[in-house]
């Protein structure tokens, strides 16, 4: 998507880290810089690598990283302006991690937002494969993606028990992986000025 600008004279004003934002319907809350490494990969895919804008400024002023590409918004203080960046790069290369967070996104990535005993692509929850009161652990290896309704029917039983085994074992999947899955589902916010910097690496794997 593209970030819109309203054709009126709204202007917002707002004060943070000493600067005074002059903004056209858009508030600087909704430009977050993406984050790319010094190779020009972003810095994490799982979560995105971004920076909200104030972040993205400072990390310009310390002269930690490169301006890509610039947002046609502009913040002003008594003795500058700038346009906000929309995309930056590091200018010293950090080693990538190869996982991915476990956050809740990403294990319903994981799982391509399918429920691991039944198919079903609504109302997903989670649930542990060894219930947590017979001392699973809440993990990549230990959780699913599950419907409501799978949820409930597995209760705290184990999966012998329960006559129900998830279509995949849980694992810690790699970036990779998330990569594949996430082809599936491409994420609906991005600015355009993003696009350059995504997925062209992962289109080359086999
Ligand atoms: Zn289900």
């Amino acid at each position: 998507m593209t970030i819109g600008f309203a054709s009126g004279c709204l202007f917002a004003e707002k004060r943070s880290v000493g600067l005074t934002v002059h903004v056209r319907a858009v508030s600087p809350e909704a430009c977050p810089a993406l984050v790319l490494n010094a190779d020009f990969r972003p810095l994490s895919y799982y979560p995105l690598s971004i920076w909200c804008w104030q972040d993205a400024i400072k990390a310009v002023f310390l002269d930690r990283v490169n301006i890509v590409s610039l947002y046609d918004l502009t913040v002003r203080s008594p003795s500058f302006e700038m346009r906000l960046p929309s995309v930056v790069s590091l200018k010293t290369y950090v080693k990538p991690s190869r996982f991915p967070a476990f956050t809740r996104f990403n294990v319903f990535l994981r799982d391509r937002f399918t429920c691991q005993y039944c198919g079903e692509r609504d109302e997903l929850t989670f649930d542990h494969v060894v219930p947590r009161s017979k001392g699973g652990l809440t993990s990549w290896e230990n959780v699913v993606a599950a419907c409501s309704c799978c949820n409930l029917k597995k209760g705290d039983l184990l999966p012998a028990a329960a006559r129900m085994w998830p279509a995949t074992m849980p694992f810690q999947p790699t970036v990779h992986d998330l990569h594949q899955n996430g082809r599936l589902f491409p994420p609906n916010y991005l600015h355009e000025s993003w696009m350059d910097y995504l997925y062209w690496d992962s289109e080359l794997e086999p």
